[in-house]
């Protein structure tokens, strides 16, 4: 208990000075929430989702990991995802990841740290994308810096190959995908300009799939009416796969 003393003094600070604001506060947040933003950040200490975005209660959907990592078999990440995108609608999804990661570091070198070496594996599969390019870094601080830009880029390329995502894009209120990066030495968040369109029309050809109901429909009956939630999907052009292409 008295480790966690001040944390609760605080909480008893914080409720009175919000209540002390606005009578009303605690009431609204009660009635339920309607969050804009998901974030998908590093568990590292020094980002705190809220203090680096401006955002209070109700405002923002988080989910955080080591590294910012989206992993096609995480099924807290997964059910976070399809919660915010298809019951809270939420408009932007921003994977956000930060200069000087530890994950990202520890993925670098080739030292064991045990369990949580199968997690970085995820970044040691973004360096073998981009060796070329982080070989030809030779300042060591630049190139882990390039790493995790480069890491927030291919997390946001795993979001948009989840179906969550893929039948998002194809409905009447796509969400936006965001790649940014926060530094902690400055406190300065920059937007890495990641187009999440491009990136979903980029592999839209390979990962956009159908929903089973509407293959069991279009089964039965030779003309079905499209699903209200989908819309056509354009007849995929499969460019020729090069050797080596990154551009998964
Ligand atoms: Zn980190």
């Amino acid at each position: 208990m008295a480790g966690i003393s001040e944390i609760l003094e605080n909480n008893k600070q914080w409720v009175a000075s919000k209540n002390a604001e606005d009578p009303k506060f605690f009431h609204r947040l009660a009635n339920g929430q309607k969050p804009k933003y998901l974030f998908i950040g590093c568990s590292d200490s020094r980002v705190p989702a809220s203090g680096i975005t401006g955002t209070g209660p109700g405002e923002m959907f988080v989910h955080r990991n080591i590294a910012n990592l989206v992993v096609h078999t995480d099924m807290n990440l997964l059910s976070v995802l399809q919660y915010a995108v298809e019951v809270l609608g939420v408009q932007d999804i921003m994977v956000v990841g930060h200069y000087g990661c530890g994950g990202v570091a520890a993925a670098a070198n080739n030292k064991q740290y045990g369990l949580i070496d199968n997690w970085l594996v995820n970044i040691r599969d973004v360096v073998r994308l981009h060796e070329t390019e982080l070989l030809r870094l030779k300042d060591e601080e630049q190139r882990l810096r390039r790493l995790v830009e480069l890491n927030v880029v291919e997390q946001v390329r795993n979001l948009a190959k989840t179906n969550i995502i893929q039948n998002a894009m194809r409905s009447d209120n796509p969400p936006r995908l965001h790649g940014l990066v926060y530094d902690i030495a400055d406190g300065v968040l920059k937007d890495l300009n990641v187009d999440g369109d491009q990136v979903f029309t980029q592999m839209e050809h390979i990962y956009a799939t159908e929903a089973p109901e509407a293959e069991a429909t279009s089964a039965a009956t030779p003309a079905p009416a499209p699903r209200a939630d989908l819309k056509p999907t354009p007849k995929p052009t499969p460019k020729p796969a090069a050797v080596g292409d990154n551009g998964q």
